[in-house]
């Protein structure tokens, strides 16, 4: 018998008018002969309501209470989505990330996977029911409720379906897949049927939202089949899988833009060994995740150094970065959080050239300034300013998708 496991974003279940509608998608899922394991995300808003909560009485809210309060959101929806599936007389049991168990590290707010226990899942399972569980909450070894990051509702399902061994992980969500660029900016973005792991990867790091990075690095890893479609209807939307030769043949499969980065700049700081190694320890043991790197070419012993990290990060990474002046001796730290990162990302560049000229040739066109480049095998970004991004979209789109079909 097929294991499917569906995962239902805030979106999908953000009403009970929508959690009927989800109970009967899963309902035909079981109906067509599948073994159903649902993840679902708390109601749409709801972790934002409960962050905002804590954010009244702290502005550092302790990490674990906070845990404790955003990971309500999940236990009432798999509630609702295991009662709504009772009363079209499905056989059904939810389960909270501590019942399975998920077990995480201690790292609260942002814990990561370490093993699930499939037993008790197998068992239900075995016994014909749906199991529901809980996404984006775990526990620690410790004993402690965790939460995975925001958007870690698609990291739970597909290390749920990696462990399970499930034939297809889907996505649920309130649009009809991955398009070639936001379609809220650009009218002719498509949706992409079929794309690797790696673009994928490099298209939710650098900010189409549709997944949380880290569940499509688990699914690399333990090569889970994963299908982004949407909840409102039947079509099918796009296939994350591995690569293979015929995806290389298109140079750009999309073009994404992140908009929740900050710069930070340490001026003037002397160049000399061990001062970039001390900068990024002490933002790592703080666990900030740093984006991009740039360090210009030094001047009379000095140098700039140029990071990006997430905006929720900022506040703490500029203080890091002030302390560490304060050790190497450094003109100032200057910030600026109106940045946009815009990027291509295509397998194709590997082994097509000429792809970063007509990038940057398409941005001068319109006038915008470049300040920071960074690039991978199969992806090039340019950091500039904010008011430029939508901007900067449409351009590149046109020049490599709508025109190129891909080519350089
Ligand atoms: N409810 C969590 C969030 O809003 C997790 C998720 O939706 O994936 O970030
Ligand atoms: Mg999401």
């Amino acid at each position: 018998m097929p294991l499917v496991v569906q995962k239902y974003g805030g979106t999908s279940v953000g009403s009970i008018e929508r959690i009927r509608n989800v109970a009967k998608k899963i309902k035909k899922a079981v109906d067509e002969g599948n073994k159903v394991v649902v993840v679902s995300s708390a109601m749409t808003g709801e972790t934002d309501r409960l962050i905002a909560l804590t954010k009244e009485l702290s502005n550092r809210p302790d990490p674990r209470e906070q845990d404790m309060i955003v990971s309500t959101g999940e236990q009432v929806a798999i509630g609702l989505v295991a009662l709504a599936l009772k009363e079209l007389g499905v056989n059904t049991i939810s389960l909270t990330g501590w019942q399975v168990p998920i077990i995480t590290d201690n790292v609260h707010t942002k814990a990561r996977i370490k093993k699930i226990d499939k037993h008790r899942i197998m068992k239900h399972l075995d016994e014909g029911k749906v199991v529901v569980i809980a996404g984006f909450q775990g526990i620690s070894e410790g004993g402690d409720i965790t939460t995975l990051g925001r958007g870690g509702s698609d990291t739970s399902a597909v290390a749920l379906a990696a462990a399970l061994n499930a034939d297809v992980c889907e996505i649920y969500t309130d649009v009809p897949g991955v398009f070639t660029a936001d379609p809220r900016i650009v009218e002719n973005a498509k949706k992409i049927p079929v794309i690797s792991y790696e673009e994928m990867m490099e298209m939710a790091s650098l900010g189409s939202k549709v997944m949380q990075i880290r569940s499509v690095e688990f699914g690399a890893k333990y090569g889970v089949k994963i299908h982004v479609r949407s909840s409102f209807n039947d079509e099918e939307g796009t296939w994350i899988v591995e690569e293979n030769e015929e995806m290389e043949k298109v140079v750009v499969r999309g073009i994404s833009h992140e908009l929740k980065e900050s710069r930070i700049t340490l001026v003037r700081v002397p160049d000399k060994p061990g001062v970039a190694a001390k900068l990024f320890r002490a933002l790592g043991d703080r666990n900030i995740v740093v984006d991009m790197i740039v360090q210009n070419v030094s001047h009379e012993g000095h140098t700039d150094i140029s990071f990006t990290v997430n905006k929720v990060d900022a506040d703490l990474a500029e203080e890091i970065a002030k302390k560490v002046i304060a050790e190497i001796g450094a003109a100032g730290v200057e910030r600026n959080d109106k940045i946009a990162k815009i990027s291509v990302v295509g397998l194709g560049m590997k082994t097509h050239a000429g792809t970063a000229a007509k990038m940057f040739e398409a941005l001068y066109k319109e006038g915008i300034n470049i300040y920071a480049i960074s690039t991978s095998e199969i992806k090039i970004s340019c950091l500039i300013d904010e008011k430029y991004a939508e901007l900067a979209v449409r351009t590149l789109h046109e020049a490599f998708i709508e025109n190129g079909e891909g080519e350089v």
